[in-house]
């Protein structure tokens, strides 16, 4: 019996995953190219995770790296790559990021959440992302895409960025050494992998790098490809500030004219964050009313400072 149903299984997966790349035939032949710039052709809800597992490329419009690292990226889009540092290191190929020219627009804004996934913030969040046409990029943790990795597939397939925030965020164990801080940054990439098929190249240090990078953190980074990404407007969202606090403490860090052109704004989506959850469409608000664009975070955002 046990058998038999594993068969009737496996014969389920395997036509969905035919199905999959019949439908999108044309999509299959760009995700094997260097840039696929295709919208996606098939909705993500209609794939088993067999399917999703076996062309993962094919379900979110990113900008996906491969054996050819330096071509030019795609503004707007999320970077993925098909392989870990390990991989690369493996087939001989390159490791540090290709060369992208920052690109600075009138006013952009890069709305940021760290921490997640988390199963009573982070829907919403997309659900308030999704109603407000606009796209994000989450900063998430290993361990918690351990335990939550269908909120990390919807963030992968609703064209959202995915940075890596490390696996565990205990300081002590991260900034015992450069060495050790990257160990967690290849961990989490696996356990992504492992979810959506890809890594993302974009990482955030947990508490800023800040007074825990050295040279030698940088050094390492830069050699492995990784692309660290802090923030230059704070939401104060990790105090204990209410909705309105939160809103507050953007708008006031916003008079500086400076930071219109890339300002990344940094908030939680991790546990207890539920009055920036409150905040959001507040802070969407704000930034449309005053015509700003909303990137991700790619190989092209500037450094915020
Ligand atoms: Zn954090």
């Amino acid at each position: 019996m046990k058998k038999k149903s594993r068969f009737f299984q496996m014969i389920c997966s395997l036509s969905a995953v035919c199905l999959t790349l019949l439908v999108s035939s044309p999509l299959a032949l760009l995700a094997f190219s260097n840039i696929n710039t295709a919208p996606p052709a098939v909705q993500p809800e209609s794939l088993s995770k067999a399917a999703m597992y076996t062309e993962p490329s094919l379900v979110a419009d990113a900008y996906y790296m491969n054996e050819n690292t330096d071509s030019q990226p795609i503004l707007a889009k999320p970077a993925y790559d098909v392989f870990t540092v390990e991989e690369r290191q493996a087939k001989g190929l390159a490791l540090e990021v290709p060369k992208a020219s920052p690109y600075y627009g009138a006013k952009v804004v890069y709305l940021t959440f760290d921490d997640g996934p988390d199963p009573d913030n982070t829907p919403v969040v997309l659900n308030i992302l999704k109603d407000s046409g606009i796209k994000a990029t989450f900063f998430v943790v290993g361990n918690q895409v351990e335990k939550y990795p269908d909120i990390l597939r919807r963030i992968y397939q609703e064209g959202h960025a995915i940075g890596n925030h490390s696996y565990n965020h205990v300081y002590r164990e991260l900034y015992q050494s450069p060495n050790s801080y990257v160990l967690q940054l290849r961990h989490t990439d696996q356990v992504i992998k492992q979810t959506i098929g890809v890594r993302p190249r974009i990482s955030r240090a947990p508490g800023g790098s800040a007074g825990s990078f050295t040279k030698e953190y940088w050094e390492m980074l830069r050699k492995l490809g990784y692309i660290e990404m802090g923030w230059n407007i704070s939401s104060g969202d990790a105090s204990s500030a209410n909705a309105k606090r939160i809103m507050g403490n953007i708008a006031a860090q916003m008079e500086n004219k400076n930071l219109w052109s890339h300002a990344v704004v940094l908030m939680h989506d991790g546990r207890g964050h539920s009055e920036t959850v409150k905040a959001l469409p507040e802070i969407i608000k704000y930034y449309k009313d005053r015509q700003f664009e909303f990137g991700v975070i790619n190989l092209e955002t500037p450094s915020p400072w």
